[in-house]
């Protein structure tokens, strides 16, 4: 039996079959999920997206678009699924974005003032919006789950401003893990390894994470993509019905080292 049979869940994030959610949701359906989506709206990524879905047998799931920048869009795609769909139990938030001129070695310090802000508005307080959106969804209580990386506990090279934001996505999960429990749903952070996706390629420097990661992790290698979804399977199902306000590393163990 699946752990997630007979759950439903909502996920952010796909733009291709690299995405770290295409391989969570491929893992989640693998146990008996039913998976909804949203992508960032545009004729091109829909496309994408819906081909994303076919090759990982999860064409038919509802499909919406949402810019999560957008308050209307939010309203309106958490409205059509409540139409549509109904109740849900978990939510992952797998969105991130960053202007790219901003993320190489030194240039952290230049960093104007509205590339810092809308870093932080869409890779980390689109988690407070969705939250409370998917809340309301929840009456039996849930699961919402994070993707988060090791530089926002070290600063990293070319990181830079996408690291000052997964540091506040981390705590803004663990204050929503604090407020939520209340209505019975856990929020996590999963902090994973360097992965080949569309966003890493717009880092400076991935090339050098992946090499630092076999060099020192101590499994002496870097991650797969399908790792992270295993590990969310746990994370969304009752397998941790205890867990909440954790950040959970699936990163070859790099984290717990000196490099
Ligand atoms: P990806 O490019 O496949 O996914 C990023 C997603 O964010 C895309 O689907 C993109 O469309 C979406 N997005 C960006 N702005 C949006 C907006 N305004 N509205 C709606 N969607 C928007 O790359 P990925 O590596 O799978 O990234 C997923 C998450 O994993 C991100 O939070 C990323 O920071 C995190 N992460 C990635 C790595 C890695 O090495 N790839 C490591 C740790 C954490």
């Amino acid at each position: 039996m699946g752990l997630l049979e007979g759950k439903t869940g909502l996920i952010f994030g796909v733009a291709n079959e690299r995405s770290i959610a295409w391989h969570i949701a491929k893992n989640t359906a693998e146990h008996g999920a039913i998976c909804a989506f949203s992508y960032l709206p545009g004729e091109k990524m829909e496309g994408r997206v819906r081909r994303a879905l076919k090759a990982g047998a999860l064409d038919g799931a509802w499909l919406h678009p949402c810019d999560v920048a957008s308050d209307a869009d939010l309203d309106a795609l958490f409205a059509k699924l409540k139409k549509d769909v109904g109740a849900i139990d978990f939510v992952v938030h797998s969105v991130a974005y960053a202007d790219r001129e901003y993320l190489k070695a030194g240039v952290f310090a230049d960093t104007p003032r509205d590339v810092f802000a809308q870093a932080l508005d869409i890779s980390a307080y689109t988690l407070i919006a969705i939250a409370r959106r998917a809340r309301d969804l929840m009456p039996e209580g849930g699961s919402i789950l994070a993707l988060s990386y090791y530089g926002a506990e070290k600063a990293t090279p070319g990181y830079n401003v996408m690291g000052v934001a997964k540091s506040a996505l981390e705590s803004t999960a663990r204050y929503l893990a604090a407020e939520l429990g209340d209505f019975g749903i856990r929020v996590n952070c999963l902090s994973a390894g360097p992965c080949r996706t569309l966003s890493a390629m717009a880092v400076g420097g991935i090339d050098v994470m992946l090499d630092r990661v076999e060099g020192t992790a101590p499994l002496r290698r870097n991650i797969e993509t399908d790792e992270v979804g295993k590990a969310a399977v746990y994370l969304l199902s009752d397998l941790a019905s205890a867990v909440t306000g954790e950040t959970h590393h699936v990163d070859a163990g790099y984290h717990s080292v000196a490099a």
